[in-house]
């Protein structure tokens, strides 16, 4: 937990995010401001600030993510017709927050490459 940072107060309970899915090490909530029908975000419960951060010691967390995003997808009917995650790192590729979030868009065709 970082004090000044959004996501982990929201994992604390202090702000409530729209739930979907959580679990021991994950925390899954809608987009507050969605860019698809179905605009997820899941993140750690573990502070991480960027993708940069990661080390061999997150190797399970990680792949928890991706399987939590997945196990999301199926629910939300999406997981056909398919679906993007996006993990954005630092300036350029637009991260806004610093707690490492997984991106799951689906619902709409996505475009390719991205902007
Ligand atoms: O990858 P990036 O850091 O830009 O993504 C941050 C995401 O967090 C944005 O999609 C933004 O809409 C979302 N957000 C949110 N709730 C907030 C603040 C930001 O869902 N209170």
């Amino acid at each position: 937990m970082t004090a000044d940072c959004l996501f982990c107060k929201m994992v604390a309970g202090s702000i409530k995010p729209g739930t979907v899915y959580e679990d021991s090490d994950v925390l899954a909530f809608n987009d507050i401001n969605p860019q698809a029908p179905v605009h997820v975000l899941v993140i750690p419960k573990q502070h991480i600030a960027t993708l940069n951060d990661l080390d061999a010691g997150h190797a399970t967390l990680t792949g928890k993510l991706i399987r939590a995003a997945a196990h999301i997808a199926r629910e939300t009917g999406i997981a056909e017709p398919g679906y993007r995650l996006v993990l954005n790192c630092n300036a350029d590729a637009g991260q806004s927050v610093f707690h490492i979030h997984l991106h799951l868009l689906g619902g709409r065709h996505m475009r390719w490459p991205p902007g």
